[in-house]
């Protein structure tokens, strides 16, 4: 009797350990990253658009947060392609650099580590999917502009779903081929609407939604990126092993560019909505680690004076290109806690692959 009620109590330890065990694993290791990339989007635009949004945000709902320092290895300010490479392969590399280091060669980036590892992987922007940004992830070319090279690298890779514009850099090519018979080839759906896409239940996808770039949230893009990404976003996680998927909100830069707040602001909430309604599915999921950052800040954007609402003397941009600050990091979920602190955005790579338990092995 003595010996049952030992061994009983044995039981009960061994299985209170290993519940704690595989609650700490599950704690740091998520079985999904969603990685969002708000090109430009320093704390002055979130501040804008809060200001805009009756003060908040749903980036509020984010409970960790740290600061990345966006210099690339050939400059103080980077560009996005260097930004986005920090992320992707791990090393600073110069500007302009697209999936290579410094020295032009290609590395492998965590989209291709988490493919390898049997991930579905995915990329959403609103810009052309081609551009520096997403091309990063998938990408290894000397220089952002090669945007048919770019499209090219996309059938090199086995990525399950992109959505974003540049149908033309796989269509209307100066080397004649059209890659979305290759695509098609592949097993790909090849899909030219969002209504399209709403339609789709499973399988490959590659999503062109337009041309080249896609138009501004204001004028004719509309409710893309919220639905684009659920939809991407529901694809990827009939995936059992999880799924790795960046989702760029790309025009926030383009309106810093231009000096043009409400462009700067519609663009931010619109990427904002896209967030409140991952978190949505995060919370949901409970497995799932949201990171949020920007490559760098655009326009050098301060905000002075009472109402910048109704007082447009109160907002001031210093520069129609990019600076040197410091740009947030948000993260939520399985592993949110390495990303407190102050860090080089390199590292954010590094944070992202410990994550997903994955090992870098170029
Ligand atoms: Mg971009
Ligand atoms: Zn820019």
């Amino acid at each position: 009797m003595k010996n049952i009620f030992i061994l009983c109590a044995i039981l009960v330890t061994v299985s209170c350990n290993t519940s704690k065990q595989e609650s700490e694993t599950t704690s740091e290791h998520p079985k999904n990253v969603i990685f969002m990339i708000g090109d430009g989007m320093g704390v002055a635009q979130i501040q804008a658009a809060m200001a805009a949004n009756g003060n908040h945000l749903n980036i509020e709902r984010l409970t960790t947060t740290g600061f990345s320092k966006t210099s690339s290895s050939s400059h103080t300010i980077t560009d996005s392609a260097a930004g986005a490479t920090a992320f992707s392969i791990g090393v600073k590399s110069y500007n302009g650099a697209i999936g290579v280091d410094k020295d032009t060669v290609s590395q492998t980036t965590i989209l291709e580590y988490a493919e390898k590892a049997g991930l579905a992987t995915g990329l959403v922007a609103t810009s052309s999917i081609t551009h520096a940004t997403p091309a990063s992830f998938i990408a290894h070319q000397p220089y952002r502009k090669m945007a048919e090279a770019i499209a090219s690298d996309f059938l090199k890779t086995d990525i399950d779903v992109f959505i974003g514009g540049g149908k033309k850099y796989f269509e209307s090519r100066k080397d004649g081929q059209n890659l979305l018979d290759s695509l098609r080839e592949k097993g790909y759906k090849t899909v030219f609407s969002l209504d399209e896409l709403g339609k789709l239940v499973k399988g490959k996808a590659a999503v062109l939604l337009s041309d080249s770039g896609m138009l501004p949230f204001a004028k004719g893009r509309g409710d893309m990126l919220a639905p684009a990404s659920m939809k991407a976003i529901e694809l990827l996680s009939q995936n059992e092993k999880g799924f790795f998927l960046m989702i760029e909100g790309s025009q926030i830069d383009w309106g810093g560019h231009m000096n043009d707040i409400d462009y700067v602001v519609s663009e931010l909430l619109d990427f904002d909505n896209t967030i409140g309604q991952v978190l949505d599915f995060a919370e949901k999921e409970g497995n799932t680690l949201v990171v949020i950052t920007a490559d760098h800040e655009t326009g050098g954007l301060t905000l002075v004076g009472d109402n910048i609402m109704q007082d447009s003397s109160a907002i001031h941009f210093s520069t129609t290109h990019h600076t040197s600050v410091m740009v947030p990091v948000y993260a939520e979920g399985p592993g949110a806690g390495s990303f407190k602190g102050t860090y080089e955005n390199n590292t954010i790579f590094s944070k992202l692959m410990n994550a997903l338990s994955l090992e870098a092995n170029n």
